[in-house]
């Protein structure tokens, strides 16, 4: 049954597709976007378009950029040689929200998963194996406590060993199941000084 106009619940049906936006929210959302000034609306359609248009993956890291080269492996103060495998820009961000790593990252744009259907071929792991046959140290895991993430290390860490690059993980200061970015600055640097050699 409709109850709104034909706009109204195309707007809500729109705003329902979001992840973690239920009906009663995208309700919501939709009547205070329609009481907004109609320029705030049209700054908020070119945000959303723009965004959409001229993020792209960095060349590098496959992390989600403006530019060609996102700005972390355009520093060349970093150590290029030390590379942190997250699953995510969020994760990324994490870790760099501590302001204490000083390598670089490698995004893969998700975790294997057999339940999802996700393997291998599906995450940006071809990629981090091209980028090793550069000089590098030192691979750092930082993929969740989840199945799925454990999963993954354990996958990645079999690729590289028999390349001699040195492989570790980060320590499980990370709750079980536990999402990256969601934990505080001094867990995630624990985590990271107490990795371990896979
Ligand atoms: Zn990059």
């Amino acid at each position: 049954m409709d109850y709104y106009s034909k706009q109204i619940n195309r707007l809500v049906s729109e705003l329902a597709s979001l992840p973690g936006i239920g009906a009663k929210s995208a309700q919501r959302l939709a009547f205070h976007i329609l009481n907004m000034p109609t320029e705030n609306v049209e700054q908020l359609s070119v945000a959303i378009l723009e965004a959409r248009n001229h993020v792209c993956y960095c060349k590098e890291c496959f992390t989600l950029t403006d530019d060609e080269i996102c700005p972390i492996c355009a520093n060349q103060e970093r150590d290029h040689d030390t590379i942190m495998v997250v699953e995510n820009s969020r994760d990324l961000a994490a870790y760099e929200k501590t302001g204490k790593y000083t390598g670089v990252y490698h995004v893969l744009h998700g975790a294997i998963s057999p339940m999802l259907g996700i393997g291998p071929g599906d995450i940006r792991l071809k990629e981090l194996l091209q980028r090793l046959q550069k000089d590098a140290a030192e691979v750092i895991i930082a993929t969740n406590s989840s199945l799925e993430g454990e999963t993954t290390a354990m996958y990645i860490s079999k690729l590289i060993k028999p390349t001699g690059i040195k492989v570790t993980r980060i320590a499980s200061g990370v709750p079980v199941g536990g999402d990256l970015e969601y934990i505080d600055e001094v867990t995630l640097l624990r985590a990271l000084e107490g990795r371990r050699v896979l």
